[in-house]
């Protein structure tokens, strides 16, 4: 066990300033607070926050976070809270234990390592201070290193699994290899004992058999390099059981043919160093073909730079060699950790303190010039943009930031999506447009009675969601086009005097290219088919079909429907009357009438814009006006500009409001449509301009509705 001042010392070995007074205090409060727990080994808990401590001092971590190491527990296990820890330690170590405690939580959520890749995305993702992940590296480190007294052979495979799966390569994404090596070899013993066993003793046998031949190989490199005048450091060591086990699988090779089971380091002053030394090398020993690197001009995604090169080495052995200088090795032996160094005794963090190591990783990865490495950079930089949450059984779901419950229901399956009513996000019931976080546990509420709102398409962040909805509502406003559509053929076929039958209708559905009645109907009431084309169709002698109305556009002053008859005052005795179709003049509107050869008068009101055009014609204009005493007009129509919310309902509140105001929709126009509204014009049937009035006032105060203007020229 390190006792308290041993861990002091090392730490100032390092960092002669580091504030000795906190790392005491976090001692003693993690040592109380964990009191006598004890670990599955029997030992008393807080020998393990020690061990991870003191792990991290030989990355020669501040003060801080070996203060974070020793606390590392308190609060998950402890009855200790993060307000506690900000209070006595101040924020940002009570920062760094909330993140770690973050972390801990998440690892007992989900056991599902299929999902490995998305869950390392979360851990860098919420270890936004790369010390918090440092400490959590650290601590599996140990608890790798205790896993046999763990009883429970299923949860030894477990946690060796996620170990493999999960922390060994986020140890190698953030180049700290000695960790990742050691949690591999850890994790190999667990999982494959055999295989390690059976390279252990192969290894053993080699070394009995070739005495100390990894120093008799160093002693020859140093010789052959110094011989050249070059001032060089060598390090030889075999490779970790599990290394060699991945080089046998990937290779396909038996343990015979395995070159390269011996690696060697050579350490120079400089980048040319780098080069010479690879020279002499290759001038004294024969290279291996395809086994030479060079990582210097093209460093690994973590940072990692050397020169690799495979030789038949002095002993007659395949070797592997790694060159490097003394800044590269820092890198590959402390990953990010190298970049924290010690000047003057403070760390050199420089500004944004911590967060500069993990912006320079994201500079060396944006250094990358590989294809491959680009690529991970990447999705390196795209998770940055997303928040990973957790369903109840523990699945990770991948989400835009930004993205809502809706969202995650919708990632869940389409169905739960058109159904949610709510969610509970760790246990609290929220509203569906609450964006989600990383680490969130979404339970969402559903109901068989819910469909998809078109407010949610505002609010939701994946495209999936968005196209759910908006089939939805399509389909939806489909139906009520429809219900419209058949309601305006029906009236069509009572105003002819027909019997209405849905069967009619079948027979000429391939004239208007439609699968189903239901079809045509949609496109009626969309005012793309007229209903009396349907009619002139079914029925082909009753009476010539209006024209089509998609395109149709009134010109001014052009003549329209001819409806004689109508009490007019002031017009030629036998002059055919016709109503402007740019203006639909209403019995109280004031007119005018243009006589247009050939054709009759065309009543316009007095304030129809196409006028403007015939002012220079004075011959043309006659004086006009209803003429109250007759009878009024069955049919008249007035046209009304409407803008109404999409949202479900808002058009059968349209067409009922209409019907209960005595009007009837003859056409409908779609003129705009955006996801929040519709603009549409639509032609009334009325008596008079008092009716239009009410129709128009009555719409107004629907509260689907947002504005409705009669429509003037
Ligand atoms: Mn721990």
């Amino acid at each position: 066990m390190i006792r308290q001042y041993e861990l002091v010392e090392k730490v100032r070995a390092y960092d002669p300033d580091v504030d000795e007074d906190v790392l005491n205090r976090a001692y003693i409060f993690s040592m109380k607070m964990h009191g006598t727990q004890k670990r599955a080994s029997g030992d008393p808990y807080f020998l393990h926050p020690l061990e991870v401590a003191g792990i991290l001092t030989r990355y020669r971590l501040d003060a801080q976070t070996i203060a974070t190491a020793l606390l590392h527990d308190t609060v998950e296990d402890t009855l200790t809270t993060v307000e506690e820890i900000e209070r006595v330690f101040g924020p940002d170590i009570g920062r760094l234990v909330d993140g770690v405690t973050k972390l801990s939580r998440i690892e007992l959520q989900s056991d599902q390592t299929k999902q490995a890749e998305n869950f390392r995305k979360l851990l860098l993702a919420m270890s936004a201070d790369i010390r918090v992940l440092l400490v959590k590296l650290a601590d599996r480190l140990h608890n790798m290193r205790t896993i046999g007294y763990i009883a429970s052979a299923e949860k030894r495979q477990r946690i060796a699994r996620e170990t493999m799966e999960i922390y060994a390569p986020l140890a190698e994404r953030i180049g700290m290899r000695q960790i990742q090596e050691e949690l591999e070899d850890l994790a190999f013993a667990q999982l494959n004992p055999e295989a390690r066993a059976s390279i252990v003793t192969r290894l053993q046998f080699l070394r009995d058999r070739g005495g100390s031949l990894v120093t008799r190989i160093v002693d020859q490199i140093k010789r052959v390099l110094a011989e050249d005048g070059m001032d060089i450091w060598v390090s030889g060591r075999e490779k970790s059981p599990y290394s060699i086990w991945r080089k046998m699988q990937r290779k396909n090779v038996g343990f015979e043919q395995l070159s390269d089971i011996m690696a060697f380091r050579v350490v120079v002053g400089t980048v040319p160093d780098c080069y010479r030394a690879l020279g002499v090398l290759h001038g004294r020993y024969p290279l291996v073909p395809g086994r030479f690197k060079d990582y210097i001009s093209t460093p690994k995604p973590n940072g990692y730079r050397s020169l690799h090169t495979g030789v038949i080495g002095p002993e007659q052995q395949r070797i592997e060699i790694q060159i490097r200088t003394g800044d590269m090795h820092d890198v590959a032996e402390f990953g990010v950790a190298a970049h924290w160094s010690y000047k003057d005794g403070r760390p050199s963090a420089g500004e944004g303190g911590s967060y500069r190591w993990l912006r320079e990783l994201l500079e060396l990865l944006e250094n990358a010039s590989d294809p491959q490495e680009f690529l991970e950079h990447t999705k390196l930089e795209l998770f940055q943009d997303q928040v990973f949450c957790f369903t109840p059984k523990g699945a990770l779901i991948s989400l835009p930031r930004g993205a809502t419950i809706v969202d995650f229901a919708y990632a869940v399956h389409s169905e739960v999506g058109d159904r949610c009513v709510g969610g509970k996000v760790n246990g609290r019931m929220m509203p569906l447009r609450t964006q989600l976080a990383n680490g969130d546990q979404v339970d969402v509420i559903t109901s068989k009675a819910q469909t998809p709102s078109p407010l949610w398409e505002r609010f939701v962040a994946t495209g999936k969601a968005r196209a759910r909805i908006r089939r939805f509502i399509r389909s939806q406003q489909r139906s009520q086009f429809a219900a419209l559509g058949r309601s305006m053929l029906q009236k069509a076929f009572q105003a002819e005097g027909y019997e209405f039958a849905d069967k009619a209708v079948e027979n000429v559905l391939r004239g208007f290219k439609c699968q189903s009645a239901e079809d045509l109907y949609a496109l009626i009431g969309e005012g793309q088919v007229g209903e009396r084309q349907v009619l002139g169709a079914i029925f082909p002698g009753s009476r010539p079909p209006a024209p089509p109305r998609r395109g149709e556009k009134p010109a001014g002053g052009k003549p329209a429907s001819s409806q004689p008859g109508i009490p007019i005052k002031g017009l030629i005795p036998g002059m055919a009357v016709h109503y402007a179709e740019c203006c639909h003049p209403l019995p109280g509107d004031r007119i005018v009438g243009i006589v247009v050869p050939g054709r009759g008068a065309v009543i316009h009101t007095i304030d129809c814009d196409a006028l403007s055009e015939l002012g220079e014609q004075p011959d043309r204009w006659i004086d006009v006006a209803w003429d109250a005493a007759s009878d009024p007009p069955s049919q008249m129509v007035g046209r009304i500009h409407l803008v109404v919310a999409n949202e479900t309902g808002s058009l059968g509140a349209l067409t009922t409001v209409i019907a209960k105001n005595e009007g009837n929709i003859s056409n409908l126009k779609i003129v705009n449509r955006t996801p929040q509204f519709w603009e549409m014009t639509i032609d009334v049937e009325v008596r008079n301009l008092k009716h239009l009035t009410n129709v128009i006032a009555a719409l107004r105060a629907t509260p689907s509705i947002n504005a409705v203007e009669r429509v003037r020229g």
